[in-house]
């Protein structure tokens, strides 16, 4: 079946050409590194890593360049770096915070069964192709220096907005627009502003003599040119990201480049959600994804990087998702079974089963893949169908949901103390009380109930064996 992919500038499902089928091209807005990632920002990841083991799978995995970049300098992290480090000098405080942040992403997103992309580029690596940018952009009048600051000229831009669709008075309230006396007019975005003393800083464009650091938007647009050329297949984020994000690096680029588009297909992802709700860092309802991976040890609140990203999995990308231990708990019993079929059936290669790799070409449509991988499982019949449990195995693999291995550590797949223990975690305790409690060793016995108790679990003596439950 033809690729399709949803496509935010257009509002349509389109089928997928790409621009050359020897070097597919795509560009997804990476973390910004002055704290731990959360949930929410995983989904992005995660979405664009399907989509990229898709590409890679349809036109080869040596003809498609994945490129996430690294913001590295920015605000958040000037501010992050003064409060974290108040005793050293902000750029060491920022090498810091950008160094440990950095290094946590790598981390869970490795653990989340992510590929690395092709290319990482950070922003403070590309300084000098952000610089050639904003040249060409005052050049050619779609910018202008004010006050050591060089700004974007949205009115030289006749369709601005076309992304969000958005009228200019929402556009204002919606980009909390700073009302600046040099601005020529309040949409005027940042390419290149002065920077404070001791905060980072390079050398100005367009003859400016303070030194000074880029806007945010110039990152994007000068790192996908460099990685990716003047115009590429697709570019990715979070929903959150079309304004002002996306609208500015479509203006930026496509004014210094002269090009009708930047990108040919603009995905975005739905919210990540608590209880109706963004999570944000912003509001405090956030959990990150480190904290979730945690140890993985009974009693905690921790789970399997392949869980996280299957219950990630189950809801269609575009589409708002709640994240709540329910969905954790399913994906996790569900990946128990699939790989209970699997394990040991990933020794002989099968292709990846037709339906499956159509379903995710229809826009990534998740739902449908796993509706796919559920129906192959019953087929399965418990490792009797040696055909389908190689194609479990294939799919589970391909996902990046399993890494063949088997697992005999029950909780390696997550446990959950909100939701209460189960039984294959209680049994082998009740059963260490009854021998002891037959060996007359009373005060063992006792000791086991206590520490079940501590679990908020009690157990209730019947003639038939004992039960459990939670305490209420
Ligand atoms: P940030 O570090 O805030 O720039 O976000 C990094 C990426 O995560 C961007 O693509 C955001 O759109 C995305 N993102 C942030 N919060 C959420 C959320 N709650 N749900 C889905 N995506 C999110
Ligand atoms: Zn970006």
């Amino acid at each position: 079946m033809q690729l399709k992919l949803y496509d935010t500038l257009t509002r349509a499902k389109r089928p997928f050409k790409p621009l050359d089928p020897a070097n597919v091209r795509m560009y997804v807005c990476g973390p910004t590194v002055y704290d731990f990632a959360h949930v929410g920002n995983a989904r992005p990841v995660i979405v664009f890593d399907v989509l990229f083991r898709l590409l890679r799978h349809l036109y080869g995995a040596e003809h498609v360049t994945y490129v996430r970049n690294i913001t590295d300098v920015d605000d958040k992290i000037i501010l992050r770096a003064g409060e974290e480090h108040p005793g050293l000098p902000l750029n060491e405080a920022i090498r810091r915070v950008t160094e440990t942040t950095d290094r946590q992403f790598h981390a869970d997103v490795a653990a989340l069964g992510c590929l690395p992309p092709t290319a990482e580029p950070r922003a403070t690596e590309h300084i000098a192709e952000m610089r050639a940018m904003i040249e060409r952009l005052v050049a050619a009048g779609n910018a202008y220096v004010a006050e050591d600051n060089v700004l974007f000229r949205v009115a030289s831009m006749p369709d601005y907005g076309a992304l969000s669709r958005r009228s200019l008075d929402e556009m204002i309230a919606g980009a909390r627009v700073e009302v600046a006396p040099y601005k020529r007019d309040p949409m005027d975005f940042v390419l290149w502003k002065p920077s404070k003393p001791g905060e980072p800083a390079w050398p100005s464009p367009c003859g400016i003599a303070a030194p000074g650091r880029p806007g945010w938007h110039i990152e994007c647009s000068a790192m996908a040119w460099k990685f990716l050329g003047e115009t590429f297949d697709i570019h990715g984020g979070g929903i959150d990201l079309v304004f002002p994000h996306h609208e500015n690096e479509i203006a930026q680029s496509r004014s210094a480049f002269h090009t009708p588009v930047m990108a040919n297909f603009w995905m975005h992802n739905g919210f990540l959600q608590v209880e109706g709700e963004k999570m944000a860092k912003s509001t405090g309802n956030f959990v990150t994804i480190h904290e979730l991976l945690g140890s993985r040890k009974f009693g905690s609140n921790q789970w399997h990087g392949y869980v996280l990203r299957l219950a990630m999995l189950m809801t269609h990308y575009r589409q708002p998702m709640d994240w709540t231990v329910d969905r954790l708990v399913e994906a996790r019993e569900n990946l128990k079974e699939w790989i209970n079929c699997s394990v040991g059936f990933d020794e002989v290669a099968v292709p990846i089963p037709e339906e499956f790799v159509n379903a995710l070409s229809d826009d990534l449509n998740f739902p449908a893949a796993l509706s796919f991988v559920h129906s192959l499982h019953r087929s399965a019949r418990h490792r009797t169908n040696v055909e389908r449990s190689r194609e479990m195995a294939a799919i589970l693999k391909w996902l990046g949901i399993w890494n063949g291995e088997k697992s005999n550590d029950v909780y390696d797949y997550g446990c959950d103390v909100r939701r209460g223990p189960a039984e294959e975690d209680i049994r082998p305790y009740i059963d260490a009380r009854d021998t002891a409690r037959k060996a007359k060793n009373f005060a063992e016995a006792d000791r086991i109930r206590n520490e079940l108790a501590k679990m908020g679990v009690v157990l209730h003596d019947t003639k038939d064996g004992t039960t459990w439950e939670i305490a209420r």
